[in-house]
């Protein structure tokens, strides 16, 4: 393929997973790739899957110009440092953009992992055009990214827009973070498979008509999750919010209830002006909006 300008790479580092593209200079994606992201074993091992994703990348004769990273957690994105993300283990301040610049000799970008979803969202996808934004992946925790009055949204220390650690629940359940009865503790694919000891949330949300379990966790679920989004759209004002990451498919059938039930419980002008659709990239949204991202600093 002949391309000119620069090719970047995306890479999205989750709890789980860890996604990656390479991205052509009239943003098509050119090759995608999913490896363990090993979270759960510590910085080092997550250097080493981002260093594995870049030798496919390589190997396959891509030549790029730069690295876009997504992470989960508090990031300083001046400084490219990953300070703490609570559902990785042993995590604290990982200078995550000197590591692969280092490894790599090309610039490279870190940024929150939901904050890279709304602006691929927004840039390209299910929230082109929009000046208000907001953007949740349910994942094994809950991300939350924020494009407020045209523009990426990062508040004072780059950590605005943690909406998965909105306490719904004031003696609710514990959560990494420090806090308890965040948002993620209900609503996020961990919830559902703790809940339902160890089933997917995938069978939990399939198999929901028929196995009254599932029903009531599937309601309590979708209680949670109202009461979360009523005060996110009170909060915010925006037009559109975007539900991304693995539970949404599961979520989906329940969309125009939840939206019927959100828009009528929010402030009418609010609710009038708002509406509750699913992103248009999926589960490629965080890796493309750092590969995008990464671009603004070329
Ligand atoms: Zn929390």
């Amino acid at each position: 393929m002949v391309t000119k300008g620069p090719i970047t790479l995306g890479i999205d580092i989750g709890g789980t997973k860890l996604k990656a593209i390479a991205l052509s200079p009239h943003n098509e994606i050119l090759k995608e790739l999913s490896l363990p992201s090993q979270a759960d074993q510590g910085p080092d091992f997550v250097r080493k899957a981002v260093q594995e994703a870049v030798h496919i990348f390589q190997d396959a004769g891509i030549k790029f110009t730069g690295i876009g990273i997504g992470c989960a957690g508090s990031v300083d994105h001046h400084a490219g440092i990953v300070r703490n993300s609570p559902n990785f283990a042993h995590w604290s301040n990982v200078p995550l953009r000197d590591w692969i610049q280092g490894d790599f000799k090309v610039p490279v970008a870190v940024e929150n992992d939901a904050k890279c979803a709304v602006y691929s969202e927004w840039k390209v996808g299910a929230g082109k055009g929009c000046k208000n934004l907001v953007l949740l992946t349910l994942g094994t925790g809950i991300g939350g990214g924020l494009i407020l009055d045209g523009r990426l949204f990062r508040g004072a220390t780059g950590t605005a827009g943690e909406l998965g650690h909105l306490s719904i629940h004031t003696q609710g359940i514990p959560c990494p973070c420090g806090n308890q009865g965040c948002f993620e503790r209900y609503c996020s694919a961990t919830a559902v498979k703790n809940q339902a000891k160890g089933v997917s949330p995938k069978d939990v949300f399939s198999k929901a008509s028929i196995v009254p379990e599932y029903k009531k966790i599937i309601e309590e679920f979708i209680f949670n999750f109202q009461v979360a989004l009523v005060g996110i759209a009170n909060t915010f004002d925006p037009e559109i919010i975007l539900l991304g990451g693995a539970v949404t498919d599961g979520l989906s059938i329940y969309l125009d209830k939840i939206s019927e039930h959100v828009k009528s419980h929010a402030f009418p002008a609010v609710g009038a002006n708002l509406s509750i659709k699913t992103t248009q990239f999926k589960n490629l949204s965080g890796s493309l909006g750092a590969a995008l991202l990464v671009k603004e600093y070329l």
